[in-house]
């Protein structure tokens, strides 16, 4: 019996190829672009322990191959080194699209003649990756029949004038800003999402909203507030606040996003979903904690902020808990600690409880 795709023919018997979560059924085919990075690596350690096949695709842009190398050898892990923003031929069931230059570092400093080439040429990556690099793999997703996941990100809010913000609201968005490229780049990635699935090109498409996400194999250097705090903590040098540090952000643990979005990935619903923890810190509140966290007597030190901060996040994620029955389960306070021992350990080296 001929079955359409892959993704049907390893799940007959459900009805659309839905399958129930916790069911047993075999293995699926999944690329996960941007799987060396933070969010891919914890990913991919999940798809593989539930027994699926994953390949990942990565050009190690931001991304480091020491967070898959302990599945180098398993049967079912590939690395493939490869920028999406070339065509790709793969034969797969699920693709969860990742990839994406993520580090704000590169977009957020000042273009002053010194560094105006390299701000040019990281912010002409990220335009690249989220336009072309999308299209090939909605193109991809189109010939051989696969679900395709977006991850977009709150930034698509821009400065947001509602909070906190639900998935119906538009944004405020500068178009011409030092942060646009990121912005716009994902408010296009989502808009081609969209027209595959409309133009029935793409049957099944979801997309998730991340907001801000933090834990373990985290860029150390990348420039974010959570892996700064953390690592100046530990290096006994002041913790950055930017501006006033009364501007607010909402932090997610990053093993309760990875459920989120299985769980959207293998739901009915295409989304967008907000994916994000709503408890809501300023960075001075932000700051106390890793004070609390790692070192009492860390010193705070404002500097000023960039241009076009938004001033506060938060997700509303009703959407998400009462379609997916997802929702957050690690409260900032219990997830530091987990991000903190594992930057310890990067920062300081294998025996660092001997030297902290
Ligand atoms: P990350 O930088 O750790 O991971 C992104 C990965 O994509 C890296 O491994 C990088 O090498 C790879 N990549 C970049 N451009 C590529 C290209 N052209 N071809 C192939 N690979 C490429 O970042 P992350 O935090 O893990 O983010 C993962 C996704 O989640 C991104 O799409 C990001 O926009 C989104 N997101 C993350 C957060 C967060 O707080 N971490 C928030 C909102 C959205
Ligand atoms: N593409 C790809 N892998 C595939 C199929 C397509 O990388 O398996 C790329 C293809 O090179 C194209 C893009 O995806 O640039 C969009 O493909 P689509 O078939 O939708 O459009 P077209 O090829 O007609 O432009
Ligand atoms: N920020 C800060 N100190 C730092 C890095 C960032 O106070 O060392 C602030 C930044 O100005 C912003 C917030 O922390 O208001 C979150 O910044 P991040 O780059 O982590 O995420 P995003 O702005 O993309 O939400």
């Amino acid at each position: 019996h001929h079955h359409r795709t892959a993704f049907e023919a390893a799940n007959k018997g459900f009805v659309g190829g839905k399958v129930p979560l916790g069911i047993k059924r075999k293995g699926l085919r999944v690329v996960v672009t941007g799987g060396a990075g933070f969010v891919g690596s914890h990913l991919v350690d999940r798809l593989i322990a539930r027994g699926d096949s994953v390949i990942v695709v990565d050009n190690f842009f931001t991304g480091r191959k020491e967070n898959v190398m302990h599945h180098f050898g398993n049967p079912n892990f590939e690395l493939i080194r490869h920028d999406v923003v070339e065509p790709l031929l793969l034969e797969v069931d699920q693709i969860y699209h990742l990839a994406c230059p993520a580090s704000p570092v590169h977009y957020k400093f000042n273009p002053i003649k010194t560094i105006i080439s390299l701000y040019y040429f990281f912010c002409r990556g990220v335009h690249k990756t989220n336009v072309v690099g999308t299209l090939n793999m909605l193109g991809l997703a189109k010939r051989v029949g696969a679900r395709f996941l977006l991850t977009s990100t709150s930034e698509v809010y821009g400065d947001p004038l509602q909070h906190p913000q639900v998935e119906t609201y538009w944004g405020n968005v500068n178009p011409i800003g030092v942060r646009s490229c990121y912005d716009e780049g994902k408010r296009t990635a989502e808009t081609l999402t969209m027209d595959y699935h409309r133009g029935a090109q793409v049957e099944v498409v979801r997309i998730a909203r991340i907001f801000n996400t933090y834990g373990p194999r985290m860029c150390i250097d990348d420039g974010r507030v959570v892996s700064n705090f953390v690592a100046q903590a530990l290096r006994k040098e002041p913790l950055t606040v930017y501006g006033d540090g009364n501007q607010t952000r909402s932090f997610q643990y990053v093993s309760d996003l990875v459920e989120g979005l299985m769980r959207l990935m293998e739901g009915e619903h295409i989304g967008p979903f907000n994916l994000g923890n709503p408890g809501e810190f300023t960075m001075v509140e932000l700051a106390k904690v890793v004070q609390e966290t790692i070192d009492p007597d860390a010193k705070i030190e404002f500097r000023p902020n960039t241009e076009d901060d938004p001033h506060k996040r938060k997700p509303d994620i009703t959407r998400a808990k009462e379609l997916l029955g997802w929702e957050p389960k690690i409260p900032l306070r219990q997830g530091l600690p987990l991000m903190v021992s594992d930057f310890r350990k990067r920062i300081f080296g294998d025996h660092s409880d001997a030297n902290p």
